[in-house]
Parts: structure tokens; C-alpha cells; sequence
């Protein structure tokens, strides 16, 4: 590969010396995943467009180039100027790069739900970096989009917005498309991404759908997002799924929207890591699970392409953290688990909960009704996910409130919860429900990051009963 470079110095002609890193976005390999297509039986070419390479490590590179050069041609952009973007972090690392290169200032604006490695990262770069709560609605003041408009006027600053930015979808029209074009020499048949701003995959498909319409375009989709027809929801996969349509959200071009599980997500993105040596994330993991399916279903001399957007290197606490995993319920860490207490106890229930706005009274009768005493607090009707519990009641806790003033049977229960209980997932080890229980009542089992099933000590005194008896 030839960079471009400066043609009026002749000590660089005839070398490949890129002039800046910014010439370095894009061009990026296109590598057969083998070992994964034996592992699921996948007859035909299944390719991965490996975005890693780019010079931030992600494929948003390419529109944050794309924004910077139009806000320059258009006057948004001055020299010295700030960027203000609210990003999950890939982002806001091409903003970085090329503000870097070009003299800009970056402020970045995330929530906590962004892996702690991506906040470090931006910092790195010379960025300032905003945190907000992820658990408020876009229309508070607190929430990431309002923060980051108010900083965008404070700043007097640029602020590329790439949700609503049709330069984004642009860069990927501009070149994802022509690249995957010519590197499969025409013959690509299906391309699959997932989708967060919807940049991507809208612009890559606008390329390859206007080459051959015969192409099929499928999105890969968290299962709680809009885009599959969840609610918006909380998950785990970052940086792609929303619980609102961005203006690049082209339904018209995209022939399916697969919907993937958290937990498919993650084992996906660790079996392609181990498997092909490919480290890669949540969201290429969802997007290569959402390809395994289109592959199967391909035909022998069809030519299935998945684009990975980054590096599992921004993951390495969560997604590859054996611990995390475990106590999400994502992984079994051994046979005599906590789901072997579950099934000892036989009965399995489903979860009982009440809601924030339940009152003290209805709870109380439920739990009476049930004969427990620990009750988890959760927003929402079941499936739930980790981030909906809101809190805990204990029968005790209930107790002296009522006693102190019996007013509170009428309020909400939300008014005298107490904090969440501890959690532990269903694929733990049954020592560490004994430490944990030594100091808390009870916990709060988690399979594939859902709440299951409250465990007490009582359930644990059951087991080694069955146990001794066995
Ligand atoms: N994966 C990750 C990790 C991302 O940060 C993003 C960008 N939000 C995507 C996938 C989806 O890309 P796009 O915004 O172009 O839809």
C-alpha cells in the first residue's frame, strides 16, 4: 500500500512515508475467518473487514476525519477551534487523532457505562473527558446529550453530533464501500455490521447496494435496542444499539435486523479472539455472531463480509475479565455452582419483585404471601437486565419503618428501599455465596446479566442438606 505524501519534497519521492497518521485512516485488510467457519459449519467465504488497523483502532476514524474536514471547508471549524462530542470513546479517539495533527482542542462526553480503559484512553490523547450517569433520560440535565450541549455553548465550540452528521455515513460511502468492492473483486453478497450511530452501515450499504442492489445488507442488533424492536432497554454491548432512531437510520437499505443476546455478544467476541487470534469487542462480537447466522444460511459460493469496528484492548475488564463474566452469569467457573443450589431447591421461581412505585402495603403482602423476606426493587416488567434493579426490601427494614410510622404502608416502596443486594452468578462457586452471605441477607443470582433468583442462606443450609443425604 502507497501512502500519499508531500510531492513537492523530493527526499520522500519514491518512498511509502505516509505524511501524517491521518493518512494512514483506512485501507484496512479484509481476513477470512477459518477457523471460526469450521468451528460452525460455514460453507462459504466468511470474511472479516478488520477496522483495528486504523490508526486510532476503529473504524470511526474514517467519519471523524470526514466531520473535521467539512467543518473546516464550512467555516464551523477555525484554526484553535474546540470539538465538543458526546462519544462512547472510538469516536472520540479519531476526533483526537486528527485534532491532534490539525491544532484542535477535544472535550468528550460519556457515560459510566463505557469500560473505565476508555476514559484513560481519550485522556491520553491530550482530551478532556466528561462522565455522566447513564441511568437518567436523554432529557435531563445530567444526561450525556444535555451536558454536552451545554458545553458545546460555554466552549463556543464544534460539535460534530454523529448521530445527525451526514458526513459520517459519507466517509463510509466514500470508503468502506469502494474498499470492500475491490477487495472482493465485486463479489462480495452480503455485508454485516452492527449498527450505534448507523454510519457504518448505512453508508457502506449506500455504496455497494448502488453497485449491485442484489447485495444484502443485515444488521447485527443488541436484543433490547429500537433498531430489532426492543424498547431500548439496558445491555452490556457497547457502542452499538440505541433507544432512538439516528438521522442515518436507512431501514430501506437494510434487508434484515438480527437480534443478539448479551451473552452471545461476549462468548462470540472471546471464541473469535482465542479461535482466530483476532482480539476483538462486545460489538464485534455481536456483529460476528449476527454473520455465523447469515453465513449458515449462505449459499457455497456466496461471499459473507462482517465488519469488526474495534479492539477487544478496551475490553480487557469485562468482555475478557473471567470474573466479571462469571458474576454476570455469562460464564460457569465450575460444576458445583450456584445453579446446583438453584436446583437442589427445586421449585425454581420465577424472580419475585416488586416495582418503585409499589406500595409498602402490596409488598408486604407479597412477600407474606411467599413466605421470604428479601424482595429485589426493579424498574420495568421482567426480562430484566442488571442495571434495572433499583434497590432491595427486608422484611426487617419494613418492620421498623411501619412501626415508626404506619402512614408508610401507603407510600411507595421506592421511599424506604434499602441498597441493591450483593450479586453472584449462576456459574460461581458455592464458597463464595457462603463469605458473601456471611455479612449480606441475601443475594442476588445473575444469569446471562439477569437477575434469576434471590438467594438466602436458608436455600444454602437446604443444599448442604441434600447434600450430606445424597
Ligand atoms: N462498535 C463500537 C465499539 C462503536 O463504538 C460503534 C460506534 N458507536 C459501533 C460499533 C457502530 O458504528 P456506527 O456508529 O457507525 O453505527
Amino acid at each position: 500500500m502507497a501512502w500519499g505524501n508531500d510531492a513537492a519534497d523530493s527526499r520522500l519521492h519514491g518512498t511509502n512515508i505516509a505524511d501524517s497518521v491521518i493518512d494512514t485512516i483506512g485501507s484496512t485488510p479484509l481476513v477470512r475467518l477459518k477457523r471460526i467457519s469450521e468451528i460452525h459449519g460455514i460453507e462459504c467465504v466468511l470474511a472479516m473487514k478488520m477496522e483495528t488497523t486504523n490508526p486510532g483502532g476503529s473504524a470511526k476514524d474514517r467519519p471523524a476525519l470526514e466531520m473535521i474536514l467539512a467543518a473546516e471547508r464550512s467555516g464551523e471549524l477555525r484554526p484553535g477551534g474546540t470539538i465538543v462530542e458526546p462519544t462512547s470513546g472510538n469516536t472520540g479517539v479519531g476526533l483526537a487523532i486528527v485534532a491532534a495533527q490539525r491544532g484542535y482542542k477535544c472535550v468528550f462526553v460519556m457515560t459510566d457505562k463505557v469500560a473505565p480503559e476508555k476514559v484513560s484512553l481519550l485522556r491520553a490523547y491530550g482530551a478532556e473527558v466528561v462522565v455522566c450517569p447513564v441511568a437518567v433520560p436523554p432529557e435531563d440535565p445530567t444526561s450525556y446529550y444535555k451536558v454536552a450541549e451545554r458545553l458545546t455553548v460555554e466552549r463556543d465550540a464544534f460539535r460534530p453530533n454523529q448521530y445527525a452528521n451526514p458526513n459520517n455515513p459519507l466517509a463510509h460511502e466514500k470508503t468502506t464501500g469502494p474498499e470492500l468492492w475491490a477487495q472482493t473483486g465485486g463479489r462480495i453478497t452480503h455485508f454485516v455490521a452492527g449498527a450505534g450511530t448507523c454510519g457504518t452501515i448505512t453508508g457502506t450499504a449506500r455504496y455497494l447496494k448502488a453497485q449491485n442492489p442484489a447485495i444484502k445488507i443485515i444488521a447485527g442488533d443488541p436484543d433490547a435496542s429500537v433498531f430489532s424492536g426492543g424498547s431500548g432497554r439496558p445491555y452490556l454491548v457497547e457502542g452499538v444499539g440505541e433507544d432512538f432512531y439516528p438521522a442515518a437510520w436507512s431501514p430501506d437499505l437494510y434487508d434484515q435486523v438480527i437480534p443478539i443476546s448479551d451473552e452471545e455478544s461476549f462468548l462470540t467476541a472471546r471464541q473469535v479472539s482465542r479461535e482466530e487470534g483476532i482480539l476483538i469487542g462486545g460489538s464485534g462480537g455481536m456483529a460476528v455472531a449476527t454473520a455465523i447466522r447469515v453465513a449458515k444460511a449462505a449459499a457455497p459460493n456466496d461471499i459473507v463480509v462482517v465488519l469488526n469496528p474495534d479492539s477487544g484492548r478496551g475490553y480487557l475488564s469485562r468482555v475478557f475479565d473471567d470474573q466479571w463474566m462469571a458474576n454476570f452469569g455469562f460464564l460457569r467457573e465450575c460444576d458445583e455452582c450456584i445453579a446446583a443450589v438453584l436446583d437442589a431447591r427445586g421449585d425454581t421461581p420465577s424472580l419475585l419483585y416488586v416495582n418503585p412505585s409499589t406500595s409498602v402495603r402490596n409488598t408486604i403482602d407479597l412477600m407474606r404471601a411467599n413466605g421470604i423476606s428479601q424482595l429485589p426493587v426493579c424498574k420495568n416488567t421482567p426480562p430484566f437486565a442488571a442495571a434495572e434493579v433499583a434497590g432491595a426490601v427486608d422484611e426487617l427494614d419494613l418492620m421498623e419503618a411501619v412501626y415508626r410510622d404506619s402512614s408508610v404502608l401507603d407510600s411507595a416502596v421506592e421511599q424506604v428501599m434499602g441498597p441493591k443486594l450483593p450479586t453472584i452468578g449462576v456459574g460461581q462457586k458455592v464458597a463464595l455465596a457462603v463469605e458473601m452471605l456471611d455479612v449480606a441477607p441475601a443475594l442476588l443470582v445473575l444469569s446471562g446479566g439477569r437477575p434469576l433468583s434471590v438467594l438466602t442462606r436458608s436455600d444454602l443450609l437446604s443444599y448442604f442438606e441434600v447434600l450430606s443425604n445424597g
